[in-house]
């Protein structure tokens, strides 16, 4: 039996390597190779195989290894829950939905399953609420990109995020609010996606992967308020510029012959000032030339 644990481990950490290199090239032989194994209830619960396989069955693109790992988990599942209806202490939930471990004698979930596997507990991540399970394929493929958006920059590992879970919540709400799978839904995916792995944006996905912008948060806001803080400075700016020279026009500004123009050369301009951040910064002024419509600024 012993040798039986050790070999399933086995499978299982190379299972997680897969999923983690993105790369699922062996798969099917581990998954065949688990196929005709005997699997008991306790070397589920000790080696969290389930676990593994159906991270990788959330990532894979591979038609074989998906149905091979469905049908693995689908076999597995049975076991807990003949022996859920049997023991009432055993209370441990389903294989399709890792993080939704309600035991309190469970390790910590998926993602970063300890190694050995049979270690002390370490402390648990959010559990709830549980993953929510779907059976749609064009949803399970937009949760394993969300996934993978979360997993930008490998932030998730350093803060201990669960991204199936997240992105699986995340999708729901989606999904909820959209009411469907269609163009709105898929477009509301993208731009998740697009401003979650934005490289000039990590503060919206370690946010996300913190918990401080909950699933439901992210399902929902407007691109404006995904933007990036450099994004939305450059907006402000820009409106502000505008207001500027909107105040500008409508009161003339000065006329001047003090400034020359560095494109015309005359001196012909016309000049605003104005207070642009708090009061003891200086005045900024504004030029404008009227002979060739330059302007510029100095402070
Ligand atoms: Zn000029």
């Amino acid at each position: 039996m012993m040798g039986n644990e050790e070999e399933i481990a086995r499978i299982a950490r190379r299972l997680d390597k897969m999923v983690t290199k993105k790369s699922a090239e062996g798969a099917m032989d581990l998954l065949r190779e688990l196929k005709v194994m005997p699997v008991t209830l306790h070397l589920l619960q000790s080696t969290r195989i389930g676990m593994s396989v159906n991270a990788l069955r959330k990532q894979s693109s591979d038609e074989e290894v998906i149905a091979l790992s469905k049908s693995l988990i689908k076999s597995w599942k049975k076991l807990l829950d003949t022996s859920d209806s049997k023991a009432g202490e055993r209370r441990n939930t389903s294989l399709a939905s890792p993080p939704a471990k309600a035991t309190s004698e469970a390790k910590a979930p998926s993602c970063k399953r300890p190694e050995p596997p049979r270690t002390l507990p370490t402390p648990r991540m959010t559990t709830f609420p549980p993953t929510p399970i779907s059976c749609d394929a064009v949803r399970n493929k937009c949760r394993q990109m969300l996934a993978e958006a979360l997993q930008t920059d490998q932030d998730h590992v350093a803060i201990g995020a669960d991204c199936q879970h997240l992105s699986a919540q995340i999708e729901e709400f989606i999904f909820r609010d959209v009411g469907s799978t269609d163009i709105k839904y898929k477009n509301r995916v993208r731009s998740r996606i697009s401003n979650l792995k934005d490289a000039k944006n990590p503060g919206l996905r370690r946010s996300v992967l913190r918990g401080t912008i909950e699933p439901q948060r992210i399902a929902e806001m407007t691109s404006e308020e995904m933007a990036s803080d450099e994004l939305k400075e450059i907006r402000k700016a820009m409106t502000r510029e505008a207001i500027r020279e909107h105040q500008m026009a409508r009161m003339g500004g000065t006329h001047t012959d003090l400034f020359t123009c560095n494109r015309c050369r005359r001196k012909n301009c016309t000049y605003t000032q104005v207070q642009t951040r708090s009061s003891d910064e200086p005045m900024t002024t504004f030029v404008v030339c009227n002979e060739c419509g330059n302007r510029w600024k100095f402070c």
